[in-house]
């Protein structure tokens, strides 16, 4: 028996958490999603999926989850009333011009996300810069990505992950460091663990302070002290020089700067980086001989190394491997950066981050700012640095930013150090917040609100980690006055403009994604990614393609699926860069008050701040509340037990939390799911612990490291 009725109908589209970006279908009927399963013609996936994927459509229909109606409180004193879109429209406009017109245009500023599609993101970052004429528009994957992204532009040239997901199977050596792809990316893990299956004698080696599930599949845990990544990476480069394991022909063709790195890497002895990394040199050895011997070397890596204050050095250490043995370009190789969201890349490609333009082009260069204003058909574009994530909520703060918009994306649970950030967003002039759901804690602050459109609601693309463009569509209609994206933020566009530049009014005159699409990706023409050529309706044609996509030709999924295949980079001499970032400890080292490495990270069915993921009940039996994860050594030393309440404490802030033994954790370290927030918990939630120190290139937060306490509670 079906629930079906005769509209029942499949929708491909994609799942809307990780950035694996599987492919599924949705079957629905009636305006409801009844399933969702995996499509197994999409070729990142190949018909898998996970628990978070299959639960999808337990996720949809909540009564009293979503956001139904614009909201408006002319004062903070008021509460919000419900008021029609079109009104909606008109205090955004005539809000952001009147702070345009007192404080400038920098004292606005936009925060988008990962869970956008790439039409949303091109719209808003088209109003920031050539509507508002400001640069402050960055996005969450600030908080995931974009130590990823200084890192591969400072080797590689350009901000594009080298290798594709088919390189799971055919990598000899597999390392594995920062990630948990088996909670993170858990199709990626299911298409490794096969691959390791069918051939045992692949050899995956784990770096992780704590021995995660993702090390069922390791041959080689190095359970490193948090934050020591790059004298591993140094220790291992430093012994394949000695044992002959480097390629000096490639890097003598293709590369630069390796003399230099090469003397300043000596003094990475094993036995020296066993006394930084904490792990045996031995293991550093084996390590550095299965990565030097391997016919073909592949490296995953994510959180673990982006979120560091010392992110970039970590990501470009690591690149250096490759580099330096020619692991790269040729199947099963290269150094594979797993992006955390659904279309973190897209939001990259569209330039939505303070620090990029559209097409992967650089703010900070007049060239680049000219042609993006002339393919916008504006004058200029501002040449002021924009803020990134934490600056504009700094900048709130402080005053000096009056007006933010947040779309998709909930920073009064997922930014570090949340009691800046929520007195940030108290103290602003004007708050819109875009958003699906009605438990996102930022709605709290907001004086307006946008009622957003969510997964399956929505029509456009996103691309997924190996660079695979998808089409995201529609399955149902959105409820109540919830509009896409992309739509809210024309309608405030057009109207803004009339206040403030009428004639940019038209360029905010979308028909559909389908002319957003085409108008962004007209955008890559002659840059790295370039998908100049490619529309929706090739792409609903053909099916998911990566970048680059060559103009006038038929797609060659051979050459697009690794990157450098001919050993030239996109650097102007086309050789590669050893960039050496040098080594530094974490920012805020341990001491005896704080002797405690607090490390935060994913739990495998819960999704960022849990607004969709918590509305399924299956979801949450995985880990039903937040919990600290303690070492059996510091349990007993704490004199605490399984359960008990125990008080947390940074220099941030203090969390009641109960404990939980964990012995694969290293002695001295604990851990803490990154989930949950004042929604689900008392105070103000996970991150009113972690630190905003951040990498000082890549403005990424230190997430993975705080230095804390762990006390019995009194009333334990
Ligand atoms: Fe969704 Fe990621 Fe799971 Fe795939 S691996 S089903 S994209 S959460």
């Amino acid at each position: 028996i079906s629930a079906a009725g005769d509209d029942a109908r499949v929708t491909r589209s994609i799942c809307c958490y990780c950035g694996t970006g599987c492919g599924v279908r949705i079957h629905s009927s009636a305006g409801r999603v009844l399933t969702v399963d995996a499509d197994p013609l999409h070729p990142s996936n190949q018909g898998l999926l996970c628990s978070k994927g299959r639960a999808l459509a337990g996720t949809v229909h909540h009564d009293g989850s979503r956001v139904l109606s614009a909201q408006w409180r002319g004062s903070r004193s008021e509460r919000r009333r419900d008021i029609a879109l079109d009104e909606a429209y008109d205090i955004a406009a005539r809000e952001l011009a009147r702070i345009i017109e007192t404080h400038g245009p920098n004292a606005v500023a936009f925060y988008v996300s990962g869970q956008l599609l790439t039409e949303d993101y091109a719209v808003f970052n088209k109003m920031a810069r050539a509507l508002v004429g400001t640069n402050n528009i960055d996005t969450n994957s600030r908080l995931c990505m974009s130590s990823a992204v200084t890192g591969y532009k400072l080797t590689l040239g350009a901000d594009a992950p080298p290798a594709c997901y088919d390189d799971l199977a055919l990598a000899d050596t597999v390392l594995i460091a920062g990630a948990n792809p088996a909670f993170a990316h858990p199709v990626l893990y299911q298409r490794l663990a096969a691959a390791k299956a069918a051939r045992p004698d692949m050899k995956v080696i784990v770096v992780d302070p704590r021995r995660t599930d993702t090390c069922a599949l390791a041959d080689l845990h190095l359970p490193i002290l948090a934050g020591s990544d790059v004298a591993l990476f140094h220790a291992m480069l430093n012994i394949m020089v000695w044992d002959g394991l480097v390629d000096d022909d490639y890097i003598a063709r293709h590369t630069a700067g390796f003399a230099p790195l090469k003397q300043r890497i000596h003094e990475f002895t094993p036995g020296a980086a066993e006394n930084i990394c904490g792990v045996p040199a031995q293991d550093i050895v084996k390590a550095a001989h299965w990565f030097g011997r391997a016919g073909s070397a592949l490296s995953l890596y994510a959180m673990g190394l982006n979120q560091s204050s010392s992110g970039t050095a970590k990501n470009t250490a690591l690149i250096h491997l490759h580099l330096a043995t020619g692991q790269i370009g040729r199947p099963g190789t290269g150094p594979f950066s797993l992006t955390g969201q659904p279309n973190a890349m897209g939001g990259r490609e569209a330039g939505a981050m303070a620090t990029l333009l559209p097409g992967h082009r650089d703010p900070g260069n007049a060239a680049h700012r000219h042609e993006v204003a002339r393919l916008w058909g504006v004058d200029s574009l501002p040449e002021l640095p924009g803020r990134t994530a934490l600056d504009i909520f700094e900048g709130l703060r402080q005053g000096r930013v009056k007006a933010v918009w947040i779309a998709a994306t909930n920073p009064a649970q997922s930014l570090p150090d949340q009691a800046r950030v929520r007195a940030a967003l108290s103290r602003a002039e004007l708050v819109i917040v875009q958003e699906a759901f009605s438990h996102a804690e930022t709605l709290a602050y907001a004086d307006l609100v946008l009622p957003a459109a969510t997964w399956p609601e929505k029509s456009g693309t996103v691309t997924n980690s190996e660079r695979r463009i998808s089409r995201v569509r529609a399955a149902i209609t959105p409820p109540g006055d919830a509009r896409p994206d992309w739509q809210l933020a024309c309608a405030v566009a057009r109207r803004l403009a009339r206040r403030i530049a009428p004639w940019k009014a038209a360029l905010f005159d979308y028909d559909g994604e389908a002319a957003i699409f085409a108008e962004h990706a007209r955008m890559t023409a002659g840059q790295d990614l370039d998908y100049s050529a490619l529309t929706h309706e090739i792409l609903d044609r053909d099916g998911p393609l990566q970048w680059p996509y060559k103009p006038g030709k038929a797609p060659d999924p051979a050459a697009s699926a690794r990157l450098y295949q001919d050993g030239v980079f996109p650097t102007g001499d086309g050789r590669a860069r050893f960039h050496d970032g040098g080594y530094a400890p974490v920012a805020e080292p341990v001491s005896a008050q704080y002797p405690l490495r607090l490390t935060s990270g994913r739990m495998r069915d819960q999704w960022h701040s849990m607004t969709r993921s918590s509305l399924e009940t299956a979801l949450t039996r995985h880990a039903e509340e937040p919990r600290i994860y303690l070492h059996p050594s510091d349990m007993r030393r704490g004199r605490v037990s399984d359960d008990d309440l125990v008080r947390v404490r940074t220099r941030r802030g203090v969390l009641v939390l109960p404990a939980r033994q964990d012995d694969a954790l290293r002695p001295g370290h604990t851990f803490l799911p990154m989930h949950w927030g004042s929604a689900f918990m008392a105070g103000d939630g996970i991150n009113a612990l972690t630190s905003s120190a951040r990498d000082p290139l890549s403005h990424q937060p230190e997430l993975k490291h705080s230095a804390a306490s762990v006390q019995a509670a009194p009333f334990a």
